[in-house]
């Protein structure tokens, strides 16, 4: 079997032992003679894993009891809508940092419920560095402070948490959660598709902390759209499969080592890939270099015509889905958790013959 170096942005590249795994037990899980996914969701085969995927979610990142862990649908996207909606009051500000797309929708949506406040915006540089902490003018008292960690499509990443002027931060993690350690005190609610990082499409992963639940608006919110809804019970059939997958997502990044064993290794892909980049001319990073993403690399070549090429020479390596987005151009190579460090040297023994031919 051969299997191509993934680089695509998302859905991304899984664990093959997790693949292989789910492949083993698929059509007879654990002697049922049923799959997984032909049985009731509030079953002892669901709720165990329901159960377990919650658990590692606490350990790996450190959680303790004053957090929920909740398994949704309708992907990040919908956590745009869904944050405000429980927690932004007409009347109520809440402060933005725009750094990208995905904060823009983010900042959309907030609209519509109450006064947003950006903090800073990148726009105006095509969102190509990050604010530094002089550059961060908050509100004076937003009810929580909203921030994308990694910036999917421009390349850029928060490799610490922003300080805020006092109000918890929610957090768009969609694409580096768990691929680095974070400091949980300071937020209040981070959700993430799981496409990128953790899993297939099909489910959005939302930590909530309880004590921030407690600013939770007294309007009525729409029962689905209720984070209360969701705690403690599945209010409606979740994504089983999906959330049977992130589980051992989980189960495989507790046993390489957490957050601390991640937070290397993708630092180690990076700097390969970064330092190929910066040795010439030849190929040009996007973004500032003190906002660089250890998760989506963005880069350009000298001319359209070249990338073109690049890309195909490259998918004729086995090098796929490197295409940048269409708001950036360019190359983008999505070097996530399961992102092979083999992957990584294919691709930069790949730049180092397409320069040297071409350059
Ligand atoms: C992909 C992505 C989204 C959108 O996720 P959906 O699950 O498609 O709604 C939102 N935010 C970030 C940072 C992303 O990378």
């Amino acid at each position: 079997m051969k299997r191509i170096h993934n680089f695509s942005a998302g859905p991304a590249v899984l664990p093959l032992e997790v693949l292989e795994k789910v492949q083993a037990e698929l059509v007879n899980y654990r002697d049922k003679g049923s799959s997984l996914i032909e049985m009731s969701h509030r079953g002892a085969e669901y709720t165990e894993i329901n159960e377990l995927a919650t658990q590692r979610l606490k350990a790996i990142t450190g959680a303790g009891d004053d957090w929920e862990v909740l398994f949704l649908q309708g992907g990040a996207s919908t956590q745009f809508t869904m944050v405000p909606h429980n927690f932004l009051a007409p009347g109520q500000t809440a402060d933005y940092i725009d750094t990208g797309s995905w904060s823009s929708k983010a900042i959309k949506e907030a609209n519509l419920f109450g006064n947003v406040h950006v903090a800073f915006s990148g726009k105006e540089r095509n969102y190509s560095r990050l604010p530094g902490t002089d550059e961060l003018l908050f509100s004076e008292n937003p009810v929580y402070t909203h921030f994308t960690s990694n910036n999917t499509i421009f390349g850029t990443q928060f490799y610490s948490e922003p300080e805020t002027g006092g109000s918890l931060l929610v957090c768009d993690a969609s694409s580096d959660f768990l691929s680095h350690p974070i400091d949980i005190e300071k937020y209040g609610l981070i959700y993430a598709g799981a496409q990128k990082n953790l899993g297939p499409a099909g489910v959005t992963i939302v930590m909530l902390r309880k004590s921030f639940l407690e600013l939770q608006k007294k309007d009525p919110i729409p029962t689905i759209l209720n984070y209360n809804t969701h705690i403690g019970t599945l209010f409606n059939t979740p994504p089983v499969f999906a959330v049977y997958m992130v589980n051992y997502v989980l189960e495989w990044i507790q046993k390489k080592g957490g957050l601390e064993w991640f937070d290397r290794f993708n630092t180690e892909k990076a700097y390969l890939l970064y330092s190929e980049i910066d040795k010439d001319e030849f190929y040009r990073g996007t973004v500032d270099k003190s906002s660089r993403s250890k998760m989506n690399v963005t880069f350009r070549l000298p001319s359209e015509e070249l990338e073109k090429t690049f890309l195909s020479e490259a998918a004729s390596h086995n090098l796929v889905a490197l295409k940048g987005h269409r708001s950036v151009g360019g190359i983008r190579a999505s070097i996530y958790n399961a992102c092979e460090l083999d992957s990584v040297k294919a691709l930069v023994n790949f730049m180092q013959h397409f320069r040297a031919e071409k350059g």
